[in-house]
């Protein structure tokens, strides 16, 4: 089977998950359980994903000149990325971010950049050559937005496919972005927020996708937590039901979600193919803790039944 190269860029974070009984309010202070130190960030989280599921994935990103910094990367080449393109600067450190995880199983992140931000449109520029061998480009909103856009202008010009995963959340994106994307991938929160539209339902989530449409993004898919997935074309709007699972960690459920996506595309598989392969990945990664020791290798995934 010929395989597309997939080329991720985009964020690495040293993720602090902190179990909590809640997630604390304005003003309150309260007793953790325990903390523990897992490689993560949003880019590296879906290059992992790629990886881990078949894909041939490079990533360009960066991190700090620190411990954090190196750990990341090893996490990354375990897994079978090509880590050659991240720089490792020595002016800030790697990004991090806090996870206060609570006992539903749901989380409340704050994240910081570092060296994230210094993946600049300047950076994106230089590495031209990367974007002529890729297939498919993957890219999300934790580095400056100017190198999302650059990125994004690029892949265009050599008639890549981009994924766009919007997160994390923003209001705006202009349509001289969106029309260049072929998968836009926003969570409900990240569709309210770019639609300026309420989502809670179902059918929420299709008008509100079918606003977006009109930017000239070619696909919606909205993942919707417990209730899956939908795709809203200007052919359909179908939706894809998530498994039945009990959910410990919701960490990386998305990141999981896009490099599956992005695995099964880079195969030549349809769209429809790669959401039911994406909630049945990230269905496995909601039953485990943490980002990247999250998610599942392919051997994992059963054969789907289902009749698309
Ligand atoms: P989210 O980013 O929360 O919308 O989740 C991304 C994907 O993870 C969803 O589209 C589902 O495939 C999967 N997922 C998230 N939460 C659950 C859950 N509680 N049970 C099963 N699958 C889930």
């Amino acid at each position: 089977m010929k395989k597309s190269n997939i080329l991720v860029i985009g964020s690495l974070n040293m993720d602090w998950i902190i179990e909590v009984d809640h997630t604390p309010i304005a003003g309150e202070t309260l007793l953790g359980h325990f903390a523990k130190e897992v490689p993560g960030g949003k880019g590296a989280n879906q290059a992992y994903a790629a990886s881990s599921l078949g894909g041939h994935v490079t990533m360009l990103g960066a991190v700090g000149k620190d411990p954090s910094g190196e750990k990341l990367l090893q996490s990354l080449q375990k897994a079978g990325v090509n880590t050659s393109p991240i720089q490792a600067n020595s002016e800030t450190g790697s990004g991090m971010a806090i996870i206060y995880l609570n006992k539903m199983g749901n989380n409340s992140i704050v994240v910081l950049p570092n060296a994230n931000n210094t993946v600049t449109k300047e950076v994106i520029m230089a590495h031209d050559e990367l974007f002529k061998i890729a297939d498919i480009i993957m890219l999300q909103l934790e580095i400056p937005l100017e190198a999302v856009y650059e990125a994004a202008a690029l892949a265009h010009k050599y008639h890549k496919t981009i994924i766009l995963n919007p997160a994390p959340a923003i209001s705006h994106l202009p349509n001289e972005i969106l029309s260049k994307i072929d998968y836009i991938t926003p969570n409900e929160t990240e569709l309210s927020t770019l639609t300026n539209q309420p989502v809670t339902t179902v059918d929420d989530a299709i008008i509100a996708a079918q606003t977006l449409l009109l930017s000239g993004v070619k696909h919606v898919i909205t993942t919707l937590g417990e209730k899956g997935a939908i795709l809203v074309t200007l052919e359909e709007a179908r939706h894809f039901p998530a498994l039945s699972v009990k959910a410990i960690d919701t960490t990386a459920a998305g990141d999981s979600f896009n490099g599956a996506l992005a695995v099964y595309l880079a195969e030549g598989k349809s769209i429809e193919e790669a959401i039911v392969f994406g909630n049945q990945v990230a269905a496995i990664t909601v039953t485990r803790e943490g980002a990247q020791s999250s998610i599942p290798f392919r051997e994992e995934i059963l054969p789907t039944t289902e009749n698309l």
